[in-house]
């Protein structure tokens, strides 16, 4: 009996009418002989709501420590709610079903509450379960702590769940469900010229998804790219007897037809901030990501520049717009020791990035890139690459125009 992960996210489980059409599917695949674990996020908006009342509750979260831990607590019972709700579902249908939490599974994870990666996942009770027919529903994005207490995997973290039960099952794919019928070449909410895209290589959709596009987690593709996990990304929104063919991500081998920019993805969620005047000597720029990584804020692009003042640099960083008064504020703590002489932030960027496995042998991706920005007078504050990526930073009330003009650029409106 082959074994499918299935994974439902917050708006496919909105309210009891979207679990309905969520047990459709689900029932599809368990009339159709499979052994099935499904993975549910809280309802849509459900997570905002808990966090928010964690804010209004509770002390600022300075750093990984105690608010963190009892976030966890409140926001990990969304996730609970829809996992209870959907097997009651299942069995009014006449389905066995129960649901799993994170811990009695058990799903372990590392110290780091409210950003924890999976440490181990048992998957024997759950797949002897699964093999006996029961639908096992599993409350996504969360896990059990060294400290015995329920931590959860940040954002998008019930992806995470569903490649992880995926790979721990041995399944033979992990279908995501979401409120979009694939994986586009942008985010389709932006401009109606996006595509489908049919086959997507891991590498791609990594890069994809860390730079922002938010359709999966980064932790999940990393998952099913080091597991060999089959992801497909597919829309609960389609008839569950007639689903559309969805995106299919998987090895770069099994991709007949390869493009040199597969993708152009925005993140809105981007803030820079600058330190002026640090004195030029070994350990400063040490101290300041040092206390960064301290408190759990992570950086991505870092400029050093010569400052005014002979013998002084300005550092300049990228990090989510979300962690800016975090990284400020622990800044501002250690301006003394660090010795330098002002911090400047600004939260009106946005990071623009083209993605394509082609770039490793084309040249003139980056040369495409910059002119189109340049013919529509857009500015590039800073520009950051990798092999399959190039990303660069502009003022955020021209992304949107970017994002348009890029996709256009490299071709991607066209109808493949
Ligand atoms: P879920 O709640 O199902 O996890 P998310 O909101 O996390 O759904 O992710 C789906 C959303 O991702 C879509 O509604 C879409 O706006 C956004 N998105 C961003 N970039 C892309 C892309 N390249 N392709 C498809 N969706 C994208
Ligand atoms: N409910 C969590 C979130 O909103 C996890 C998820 O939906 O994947 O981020
Ligand atoms: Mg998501």
């Amino acid at each position: 009996m082959t074994r499918i992960v299935m994974k439902f996210g917050g708006t496919s489980v909105a309210n009891l009418d979207r679990i309905r059409a969520a047990a459709a599917f689900v029932r599809r695949e368990v009339d159709a002989g499979h052994s099935v674990a499904v993975a549910v996020s809280a309802m849509a908006g459900e997570t905002n709501r808990l966090i928010g009342l964690c804010d209004e509750a509770g002390p600022p979260a300075p750093a990984l420590d105690a608010r963190f831990v009892e976030q966890d607590a409140v926001v990990s019972s969304g996730e609970q709610v829809t996992s209870g709700l959907l097997a009651l579902v299942m069995q009014q249908l006449g389905y066995r079903a129960r649901s799993w939490q994170g811990w009695q599974i058990p799903l372990k994870t590392d110290e780091r509450h409210g950003s924890a990666r999976i440490a181990d996942l048992d998957s024997t009770a759950l797949g002897e379960a699964i093999d006996s027919g029961e639908i096992a529903v599993v409350a996504g994005f969360q896990g059990v702590a060294p400290d015995g207490r329920i931590a959860t995997f940040g954002r998008g973290g019930t992806d995470t769940s569903a490649a992880a039960l995926a790979a721990a099952l041995k399944a033979e794919r992990c279908d995501i469900y979401t409120d979009v019928d694939g994986v586009y070449t942008t985010d389709p909410r932006l401009t109606k010229q996006a595509r489908r895209i049919d086959k997507i290589s891991y590498e791609e959709m990594l890069e994809m998804a860390s730079v922002g596009a938010k359709v999966l987690q980064t932790r999940s593709v990393e998952l099913a790219m080091a597991w060999k996990v089959p992801l497909r990304v597919l829309s609960s929104f389609d008839p569950p007897d007639a689903p559309g063919p969805g995106t299919l991500i998987c090895d770069e081998d099994d991709i007949v037809e390869q493009n040199i920019v597969t993708a152009v993805t925005p993140d809105f969620n981007e803030a820079t901030v600058t330190v002026l005047a640090v004195p030029d000597e070994p350990g400063r720029a040490a101290a300041i990501f040092t206390r960064l990584a301290d408190i759990g804020v992570n950086i991505d692009m870092i400029v050093q520049s010569a400052s005014r003042e002979p013998g002084f640099a300005n550092i300049s960083f990228t990090t989510k717009e979300d962690d800016l008064d975090r990284a400020v504020e622990a800044l501002n703590a250690v301006k003394d020791k660090i010795g330098y002489n002002a911090l400047q932030s600004d939260r009106n960027v946005a990071k623009i990035s083209v993605i394509g496995l082609g770039m490793k042998s084309h040249a003139g991706v980056a040369s495409t890139m910059f002119q189109t920005l340049a013919d529509k007078g857009i500015n590039i504050q800073n520009i950051f690459t990798s092999e399959i990526k190039i990303s660069v930073l502009i003022n955020s009330d021209a992304a949107e125009y970017a994002v348009r003009a890029l996709h256009e650029a490299y071709g991607l409106d066209k109808a493949r």
